[in-house]
């Protein structure tokens, strides 16, 4: 054992020194890959005049400048993730580079799902069932407006350095994953993380980026939606009140509204999401990724 592993790094220092050298090196956020989990993927160019192109099962990933520092020149990366119910079982990354071509595959590790019960009161229970069965084409148009809305690429990079929880003080009171029964009969997976806190709690930014939405929906109640570039977006959901305005920059860290409970939410909460692209991924992996500020 001891000497396969010897040999295994003589053979690599070995092919390292003879050249056999991929011009990229590549990082993920996480080794072991689940449904549902936020990825970073980090590459390196090696060699500055060769091209760096890069695949996940099959599909061409847009590389964006890891930041314009001078220290992070040659630094590309790509957030990525996938679905708590729908996911491949596992996952290719072919990196192509002037020097040849390199595959890296990850198998995704099933997590064991929580099961909650959401109890709505009666004015709540009203609302979901008015939004599930007689407004089922509203919930629907919310819904698809949202998945259309994500569906856009964000090419330019507004985050800077690590990001931050949302609300500072607060109490974790659903996770992300969850299947929750609904004491209408309705089943659902949470996709976002819910923090309970007392109403007009301020909400931050959790890095630097452009609201492209702020405004109020039936379901969601007051929202505001920021891009931060490189098809990362957060969501804030159930707002009391909203402090932006769509299309304005906002800071790290700047308050963007209040902890309310517009819309269908079972007392005051935020309702945090993180999306890539249209896929809503888990949001308190966010502020555990490894980013250099
Ligand atoms: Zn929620």
């Amino acid at each position: 054992m001891f000497i396969n592993t010897f040999l295994k790094i003589l053979f690599l220092s070995i092919s390292l020194r003879q050249g056999a050298v991929y011009a990229a090196r590549f990082y993920c956020s996480q080794k072991v890959f689940h449904p549902g989990d936020l990825i970073m993927v980090h590459l390196i160019k090696e060699d500055r005049d060769s091209t760096l192109r890069v695949t996940e099962n099959k599909q061409e990933r847009r590389l964006y400048p890891y930041s314009s520092r001078a220290c992070h020149r040659n630094h590309y990366f790509f957030f990525t993730g996938f679905d708590i119910k729908y996911y491949p079982s596992q996952v290719t990354y072919k990196i192509y580079s002037a020097a040849g071509c390199r595959t890296i595959i990850k198998h995704l590790q099933p997590v064991s799902i929580a099961a909650g019960k959401v109890k709505l009161k009666r004015t709540q229970k009203k609302k979901l069932a008015a939004a599930t069965r007689r407004n089922r084409k509203l919930a629907m148009a919310e819904n698809k407006f949202f998945h259309n809305f994500f569906s856009n690429e964000s090419t330019n990079i507004y985050w800077e350095g690590g990001f931050i929880q949302p609300v500072a003080v607060c109490r974790l009171s659903s996770a992300y994953g969850k299947l929750r029964t609904y004491s209408t009969g309705r089943k659902s997976y949470h996709r976002g993380v819910d923090y309970a806190a007392p109403t007009g709690t301020s909400v931050r930014a959790v890095n630097r980026g452009r609201v492209v939405y702020a405004g109020r929906k039936r379901m969601r109640g007051r929202i505001i939606v920021i891009d931060h570039g490189g098809n990362l977006f957060t969501t804030y959901w159930h707002l009391n009140n909203i402090l932006v305005q769509t299309g304005s920059i906002v800071e790290k860290g700047a308050a963007i509204g209040t902890v309310g409970e517009t819309g269908l939410a079972s007392g005051p909460h935020l309702h945090f999401g993180v999306r890539i692209l249209s896929m809503p991924v888990n949001g308190e992996m966010l502020w555990q990724l490894d980013i250099d500020n």
